[in-house]
């Protein structure tokens, strides 16, 4: 007998931790696999950040720390959100979390009441759905193609609101896309919404400095749309910080003072040390990790290059993240070494099996027509997957 909960027996495991699992089995029983799977930059932390956590340790940052963040660190996300999105929050509405994904359950968890829905255009950051599944809110997926750069439009937001329509998420930079929202993009989605004051917004805008056309656009920036928007952005992606787990809301006081109160009672204020250290991080000028976006931005054109020579992928151009994600349903009803390919997930399985390269479907982000090839490794590893790839399809 199952003595697990319902909540936890119906919840998905994350495809894309899952398909790491996979590659760590895989290599240790002497495969030569890529790890393309994974949403996390392959960089060091920037030593200017290191040494900031190295001090607090010295100054005996030990204590636990404020549920909702030190206060130097909220004024330094404070100035962070006027200097880069001409947003003004004051420090009652931030909230500092252990990571990104924390800040998301959150505001799941304090404005999600049982059978709202949550419209995720699609394809959506793999956690969103069961996310909003754990805070008893119904996902409504808004399938988006390549025809239009995988983005949702006015129209078919407006298509997809009910009276039970309680917030919309996404992002932009999109994870898994790689979409970038223009300002007038988002404009055209704030005409529709002001017609439903009682929408939220989720804007998840953790990829902000990883956008190759500069200009990064923030819905709350939009008229009628600061109220009801929170903004989630945090240090895993711009600073390769993903171990260190901070993330951070800005948001209504009201809604900030809800999520302090949960996260009061289920963890309490994020790590100390990487608390002190993203002070650091955030003060700095972004001149500082441009190498790291310079890098990204060039490895985008060499996947897009020779992926590009593969018959059978097509691509939109990603402007911003690291990923890539190719429309792969041309090889739908194939057969390829023996193997039958029905959809995403067998064909990731296929290239991991026959090239050695871990990816992940597109299920897991509701588009099942695509793969999620993540860019985040060195050229050589590039080169080298994408000549896998092509001998084997
Ligand atoms: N949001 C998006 C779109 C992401 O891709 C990720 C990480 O993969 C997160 C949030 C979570 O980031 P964090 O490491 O801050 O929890």
């Amino acid at each position: 007998t199952n003595h697990l909960s319902e909540r936890i027996t119906n919840m998905a495991t994350s495809a894309t931790l899952e398909m790491a699992a996979k590659t760590r089995e895989l290599r240790s029983e002497g495969k030569d696999i890529i790890g393309l799977s994974l949403g996390e930059p392959d960089f060091n932390i920037p030593d200017f950040i290191k040494d900031a956590a190295k001090q607090a340790i010295d100054d005996n940052y030990s204590s636990y720390s404020p549920v909702d963040g030190y206060a130097d660190l909220k004024q330094a996300i404070a100035n962070k959100f006027k200097r880069d999105n001409g947003l003004e929050y004051s420090i009652n509405q931030i909230v500092v979390s252990t990571g990104a994904k924390q800040s998301l359950a959150n505001v799941a968890m304090v404005m999600l009441d049982a059978g709202d829905e949550v419209i995720l255009p699609a394809p959506y950051w793999v956690s969103y759905s069961d996310i909003v599944k754990i805070a008893e809110g119904v996902p409504v997926e808004v399938p988006t193609s390549i025809e239009s750069d995988f983005k949702m439009t006015p129209a078919q937001l407006e298509k997809a609101i009910t009276p039970k329509t309680k917030m919309i998420w996404f992002s932009s930079p999109c994870n898994p896309s790689g979409s970038v929202y223009s300002k007038e993009e988002l404009e055209g989605l704030a005409v529709v919404l002001r017609k439903y004051p009682n929408i939220f917004i989720i804007s998840d805008e953790i990829y902000e400095h990883i956008n190759f056309i500069g200009g990064h656009a923030s819905i709350a920036s939009i008229d009628g749309m600061y109220e009801r928007t929170i903004t989630v952005n945090g240090v895993s992606k711009a600073f390769a910080m993903t171990g260190w787990r901070i993330g951070y809301i800005g948001a209504a006081d009201w809604i900030a003072k809800a999520c302090t109160k949960f996260q009061g009672q289920i963890t309490s204020g994020a790590n100390a040390i990487a608390q002190r250290a993203t002070i650091a991080a955030l003060n700095a000028p972004v001149s500082k990790i441009q190498y790291m976006i310079d890098e990204f931005h060039k490895r985008r054109d060499l996947v897009l290059e020779l992926l590009g020579e593969i018959d059978g992928f097509k691509l939109n151009v990603p402007e911003g993240a690291f990923y890539v994600f190719p429309n792969i349903s041309s090889f739908f009803g194939k057969t390829l070494k023996g193997s039958i390919i029905n959809n995403a997930s067998d064909f990731a399985l296929y290239l991991l099996e026959h090239a050695n390269v871990a990816t992940v479907t597109g299920e897991a982000f509701g588009n099942p027509d695509c793969i999620r090839i993540s860019y985040a490794a060195s050229e050589k590893e590039l080169k080298e997957a994408m000549a896998r790839i092509k001998a084997v399809v």
